[in-house]
């Protein structure tokens, strides 16, 4: 009997893509057993009612274990090679015990663990079940574009591209990216490869430590469609003994539930799938409905991204210069230390012509007739919802994976514009203008961004391929149980 064990890093761009999958993969009939870090799991638990519709599945449980940092510890997500370290090595027994108990027995009388899906980033999720025999899958949650670019880092330093030459010219053509010679430049590559003085920078070897684990597992799992990366695809598929792209997880989700309807559980709608961190202000929703079709700009930088009062500041005159209506998440962490208090006058005059939020229903909120662009930190997670929801971003990235998202945004699904590193209030103006305005700019996007909602709706649909993949992949996982269990009485 296939059980699955899913272990993501504790973020908000892990769990929920996780979650999804999770679900999938339970309502599939397979035993899911979920790990969350006992801190991530109470903060979701305090703001997600999703996670308690899913502990009442059938076969589905969650399980936690201690992330090892102090509970005052802020656990920012910048601070990630520190959390992953503090997993490594003082979580480490807690899984080994989830995985395998040491006196054989599970609690629940359940088979054993027969895959793990770990999460990409997490190699204690890939170490530990290597150790015990347990086969191992990966998920990335972000976009094969961006884990190919990775990949590509030992190529970038023999390029010369990494370290950044001092007074780089941040606007050439990057030569180490097999694939994307002829767009991607130097300001595009992953934001974490900006900082790094030398190779033996932590962060970059972490960035290629992660993408040579990727070889490790049976297969990569992606949330993206063929539709939207295939070129990418075929170059990882040079590194990746087998990639199952399952994306977008939210539509799979939806489509695959209504095929069920034996299934034990409540119909899927963007609202009840969502899992937060942060408790969801839905009154946004309201203030939605008292506008025109396509009228809002929805601004949401996602749940690491920090800005200065400076640049908040900027933003704040470029929207209110537009002319446009506004909803704008700030969460209470967003603005750099020391400068957390909002603007008065961005209060003041928010109440005029936006509504502020410190957390969005986002899936719904894109969904909503009224919003007309979203300006983006280009999030795979956001670049993703916004692509289903037929709706064309400015983009504004902050690091990591989001600068290749928004050059593919801009450049190669031409269904958003790209703002990277410039802030400036005309700018911000001119952008909303751009995309909302009628003219020929905004048209183009709006058709491109359409087009492009309908291909991946298509491919979660039955018959489409990230349907079929999934199929798949329940195959793959179900084959790994009978071959470790044959003979035994739990086949
Ligand atoms: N999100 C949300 N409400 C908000 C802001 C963000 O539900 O007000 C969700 C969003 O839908 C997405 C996730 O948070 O699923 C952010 O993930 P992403 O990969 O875009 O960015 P990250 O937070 O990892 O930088």
């Amino acid at each position: 009997m296939a059980h699955v064990l899913l272990f993501p890093f504790p973020a908000q761009g892990h769990v929920p893509p996780f979650l999804k999958l999770a679900e999938l993969l339970s309502r599939a009939g397979l035993f899911i057993t979920f790990v969350n870090t006992e801190h991530a799991h109470r903060r979701f638990l305090a703001s997600s009612p999703t996670i308690d519709r899913l502990a009442g599945l059938q076969r589905f449980r969650f399980r936690t274990i201690p992330d090892g940092l102090g509970e005052e510890d802020p656990r920012l997500f910048v601070h990630f090679l520190r959390i992953l370290e503090s997993l490594r090595t003082r979580s480490r027994e807690h899984y080994r015990e989830l995985l395998a108990p040491e006196d054989g027995h599970d609690p629940d009388g359940w088979p054993p663990v027969t895959c793990v899906v770990g999460d990409g980033m997490l190699s204690l999720a890939l170490e530990v079940a290597e150790e015990m025999d347990v086969p191992v899958m990966l998920l990335r949650t972000s976009s094969a574009c961006s884990v190919w670019a990775y990949y590509s880092i030992p190529k970038l330093v023999e390029t010369g591209d990494i370290p950044f030459p001092e007074k780089a010219d941040m606007d050439e053509l990057v030569q180490g990216v097999a694939g994307m010679e002829s767009f991607l430049r130097r300001r595009d590559l992953p934001g974490l490869t900006r900082h790094a003085k030398s190779v033996a920078d932590p962060t970059l070897k972490f960035l290629m430590t992660a993408s040579e684990n990727l070889a490790r597992g049976r297969a990569l799992i992606m949330n993206t469609a063929e539709c939207l990366e295939s070129p990418v695809l075929s170059h990882l598929s040079s590194i990746c003994r087998v990639i199952y792209t399952v994306g977008p997880l939210q539509t799979l989700l939806q489509n695959f539930g209504s095929c069920r309807p034996d299934q034990d559980v409540s119909n899927s709608t963007a609202a009840s799938n969502s899992a937060s961190l942060w408790q969801e202000d839905r009154s946004c929703l309201k203030w939605l409905d008292s506008h025109p079709n396509k009228s809002v700009v929805y601004v949401s930088f996602g749940s690491v991204t920090v800005v200065s009062r400076e640049a908040l500041v900027e933003f704040w005159h470029g929207l209110v210069g537009s002319g446009r209506p506004f909803l704008w998440v700030i969460r209470p962490d967003m603005v750099e230390a020391g400068d957390e208090t909002a603007p008065a006058e961005l209060e003041t005059a928010a109440r005029e012509r936006g509504c502020l939020v410190a957390w969005a229903p986002q899936e719904e909120v894109l969904a909503h007739p009224s919003v007309g662009c979203f300006l983006t930190h280009s999030g795979w997670n956001s670049t993703l919802e916004s692509i289903v929801a037929g709706v064309p971003m400015i983009c504004w990235p902050f690091f990591a994976d989001q600068q290749v998202n928004s050059r593919f945004v801009g450049e190669v699904w031409k269904v958003g514009v790209d703002m990277k590193d410039l802030c400036g209030r005309s700018v911000v103006e001119g952008m909303v203008r751009k995309v909302m305005d009628g003219g020929e700019v905004g048209e183009e996007l709006r058709k491109s961004a359409a087009e492009m909602s309908h291909m991946v709706r298509i491919a979660a649909e039955e018959g489409g391929s990230s349907y079929t993949n999934f199929q798949k992949l329940v195959d793959h996982i179900k084959s790994l149980s009978s071959q470790k269990y044959q003979g035994s009485s739990n086949k």
